[in-house]
């Protein structure tokens, strides 16, 4: 299609990844610097040659000259032609391949499928699959094989050979690192790699012996009952053991015991405190849980979930509270028990403790956690430990994708429809969703995608095919779903309610205590609402740097009152005065966390609220610390943002209210209405969990809305078929797919100049089967002083190579600006 682009700009084509090759070709090679400068630049490509009599295979690790020394590096691509400026002359040859197969089965063709699909050099991926220091930190062994040497063999060698054989026999396994051989050896790597041909020897990697593996206390409680000789001190200790289910953390039960005299405990044998690996999780060792009896319904799921092929994948729809985690558990099991290993993707791991804890019940110790939140060494470990191929339960984030266990039995995405799946902000643009199918394909193992509130991709692939829809439709022991109710907000108003709760929410909220009940309220968005503007001019406050309106901040009474942009993070003290007409009339409108919180304060001053959003869980471990203290009853009230939408399942919350409804319905993107009704469907979702009765209270100002109406009737087919229609009709996702070409650049004129480069590039090249909608300013056009353009390409179609037919645009844009390709765009902004 772009044919005239391939000879214009032969230098951005890239060649087609091979994977494997023999003879003289350049050879690029991924490797860790050894002394990096910043944590950024420690991963670097570069070229070599392959000497005529070595094989290597894209995914190899090798050992390359660098400088003096010799390092690490993985073979990413064969070149055709050396990179421009680089003479013959001055590309040095790899020195040998150290380890084949260190990558799962299918790893490089993972990642090569990812970089074209999402066009972007295969080195950007590599940079979110694999942790850095990676090469850095392994170190190269050399290990004998005794059986393999024919008896009197070594007859036939080099001196150099016998040297290092007879080394290495004088080692008790064998095995010494390469770098030692190389000390006492002379020229020892031809000697090795003489040895490794022979197929004598092997070579390999290995993880060093990890200082960073934390190690922790435990204690363990060794006694069913409780023996006379216990003081009454001991007794507590020996009571909360056992209601912990037998192990805690030491520093955890002295907490809760309040001492740490734990000694007489010791010395009589009725506990034993050992040091446990902290690779798994940051909190108690938790106790074990027994599969629960399924309902008829996960029966039927489960079932059919065991007779999928490999590749296929499977949509269980649950409405909130089915029961899908007891599916996910019961299906991992046997994955487990035939030695496998399966991989859990959740939205976000910080706000899902409760799905993490009830996997280490579960499955104890063979779970681990794996998320971008953890350090660079903790990563690492879980990295290399994942490699060993023993069977284990891997949850984490969108980058747990490229967790690299070697026999994967199976992919779980929690919350399928969640927009976190999606990397927007960095490239590559990847959906953890459409990498997963990519990958079970190519290890042949099902994929099952659970929600409440299905993607509508998700839904219709599975209507194709009725055994690839799975069904929950009743909440766990015919719980009813919660009512919920619309409140019209302008009658409030009409009737000169000026508060932010309509007199549903207030008077279901002055009864919360005396029933010993909870509450969630839900608020839209982080701040957004709250701008400032003045009443008697109507001027707004605004970012100097970017296009938006300041948000207010006020923490507590006395404190500084700020203005904060929630794009660039500028902020400044909220000025007494209106800086365009003097007037003090200086106010804020719209209703963040802060503001209900605080109105709610003073409006309940019995009910004790706790603000849940991005400000106060900034912390790595605040969202657990938070969300326990709410489960524990310290509080009664939730307040908070979407964050709340995930996971939680709290028994004695009854009541969701959800402020302001409107601010999720109009927004400038198609998918607006899809995310408002996921959304405010999870949140619903939170109330009447337990046994009693849940309720849910939408305030609005539009009550006929569409979505509003389905959220009210829990009907998500209604939904999804009306909606569906109207993709259908555009040619939206997912029928239509979509590309956006993103230009952004501190230079306003020159980022405008490039993308309509591209755009008519575009027009004149791209085949009738595309549509060119733009180039268009961003919604928010300028943030931190860029200025930002888009172009939307909308495909009828099946989407081709993209990377080839987009990466060559690049040229036309000017120095300065820089170009981005989001494949399939969730938000279009
Ligand atoms: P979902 O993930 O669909 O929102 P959960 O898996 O959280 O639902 O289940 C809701 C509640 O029901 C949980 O407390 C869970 O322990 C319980 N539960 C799930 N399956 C069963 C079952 N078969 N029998 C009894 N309780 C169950
Ligand atoms: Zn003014
Ligand atoms: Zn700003």
């Amino acid at each position: 299609m772009l044919d005239r682009h391939a000879t214009l700009t032969v230098a951005e084509l890239r060649t087609p990844y091979q994977l494997t090759t023999t003879g003289q070709l350049w050879l690029e090679v991924l490797v860790d610097r050894p002394y990096p400068r910043d944590s950024q630049e420690d991963q670097q490509l570069l070229t070599y040659s392959v000497p005529p009599d070595l094989t290597v295979e894209i995914g190899d690790i090798l050992s390359v000259p660098f400088g003096s020394q010799v390092i690490g590096g993985i073979a990413l691509r064969f070149l055709e032609n050396l990179p421009a400026g680089l003479e013959e002359n001055q590309v040095r040859p790899v020195e040998d391949v150290i380890t084949k197969g260190f990558f799962p089965d299918n790893y490089w063709q993972l990642l090569t499928k990812i970089a074209q699909y999402y066009a972007t050099d295969l080195i950007t991926v590599v940079r979110v699959a694999l942790p850095t220091g990676l090469l850095r930190r392994s170190q190269r062994r050399i290990r004998l094989k005794p059986e393999a040497i024919p008896p009197g063999g070594e007859v036939f060698c080099t001196p150099l050979s016998r040297q290092i054989l007879s080394l290495l026999k004088n080692q008790k396994e064998g095995d010494y690192s390469a770098k030692y051989l190389q000390e006492k050896v002379k020229n020892a790597n031809y000697g090795i790699r003489d040895l490794v041909k022979r197929g004598w020897v092997e070579s390999y990697l290995e993880a060093p012996k990890s200082p960073n593996i934390k190690q922790k206390k435990a204690i363990t409680l060794l006694i069913t009952d409780f023996p006379a000789d216990l003081t009454e001190n001991q007794r507590k200790i020996v009571e909360i053991l056992r209601h912990q289910g037998g192990e805690m953390w030491l520093p955890e039960l002295a907490q809760l015991a309040g001492t740490k005299h734990f000694k007489p405990l010791i010395d009589k044998g009725y506990v034993v405190i050992e040091d446990r690996e902290f690779l798994r999780l940051s909190s108690a060792i938790m106790s074990r849980d027994q599969p629960k009896t399924l309902t008829s319904s996960q029966k039927q799921a489960l079932e059919a979930i065991q007779t999928l092929k490999g590749g296929e994948s499977v949509l269980l729809h649950g409405v909130t509270g089915s029961g899908k985690t007891e599916v996910y558990l019961q299906a991992i099991a046997p994955v487990l028990a035939a030695g496998k290993s399966a991989l859990v993707l959740v939205p976000e791991i910080g706000l899902t403790p409760q799905l993490t804890d009830r996997f280490v019940s579960r499955f104890g110790d063979r779970v681990y956690v794996y998320h971008s939140a953890l350090s660079e060494g903790e990563r690492y470990d879980t990295w290399r430990q994942m490699l060993t191929g023993t069977p284990q339960v891997i949850i984490g984030t969108r980058s747990a994708i490229f967790a690299p266990l070697p026999h994967l039995g199976m992919i779980i995405l929690d919350e399928e429809h969640d927009s976190s799946f999606k990397q927007t902000q960095l490239l590559p643009t990847y959906h953890a969703r459409t990498v997963a199918k990519w990958r079970a394909q190519l290890n042949h193992c099902p994929v099952i995608l659970g929600s409440a509130t299905p993607s509508l991709e998700t839904w219709l692939e599975s209507q194709v095919n009725p055994s690839l829809y799975l069904s929950l439709p009743d909440r766990i022991q015919n719980r009813p779903l919660p009512r919920v109710e619309i409140v019209d907000m302008r009658r409030e108003l009409q009737r000169g309610n000026r508060s932010l709760f309509s007199q549903s929410l207030r008077s279901s909220l002055e009864t919360l205590r005396d029933k010993g009940e909870q509450a969630i309220l839900f608020v839209s968005r982080r701040g957004h609402s709250t701008f400032v503007s003045c009443r008697s001019c109507g001027y707004v406050l605004e970012c100097p740097h970017c296009d938006v309106s300041l948000s207010y901040h006020h923490t507590e009474p006395g404190a500084q009152e700020l203005l904060r942009c929630h794009y660039c993070n500028y902020g400044r003290i909220h000025p007494k005065q209106c800086p365009e007409c003097g007037s003090p009339y200086l106010k804020f409108f719209g209703t963040g966390t802060q503001r209900v919180t605080q109105e709610l304060t003073k409006e309940f001053p019995d009910l004790r609220c706790l603000r849940f959003d991005s400000d106060t869980t900034r912390n790595k471990n605040a969202p657990r610390e938070l969300l326990k203290l709410f489960t524990d009853g310290e509080f009664d009230v939730l307040v908070g943002t979407q964050m709340l939408t995930k996971g939680l399942d709290i028994e004695r919350v009854t009541l969701v209210g959800i402020m302001a409804a409107d601010g999720l319905l109009y927004h400038s993107d198609y998918r607006a209405s899809e995310r408002a009704f996921q959304t405010l469907t999870q949140v619903a979702g939170r109330a009447g969990r337990g046994e009693r009765e849940g309720k849910v209270i939408i305030q609005t100002y539009t009550p006929e809305h569409p979505v509003i109406r389905a959220v009210q009737t829990h009907d998500y087919e209604g939904f999804v078929e009306t909606e569906l229609m109207q993709r259908e009709s555009l040619n939206y996702p997912p029928y239509g797919s979509l590309v956006l070409i993103r230009f952004s650049g501190l230079d306003g004129e020159a980022v405008h100049k490039s993308a309509e480069n591209v755009a008519e590039e575009c027009v004149n090249n791209l085949g009738s089967d595309w549509d060119i909608l733009g180039p268009a300013p961003a919604t928010i056009m300028r943030v931190a002083n860029r200025y930002r353009w888009q172009i939307l390409l909308k495909l009828s179609g099946e989407k081709a190579d993209i990377g080839r037919l987009f990466l060559p645009l690049k040229s036309l844009v000017l120095p300065k600006v820089s170009m981005a390709i989001d494949v399939d765009p969730l938000t279009i902004e």
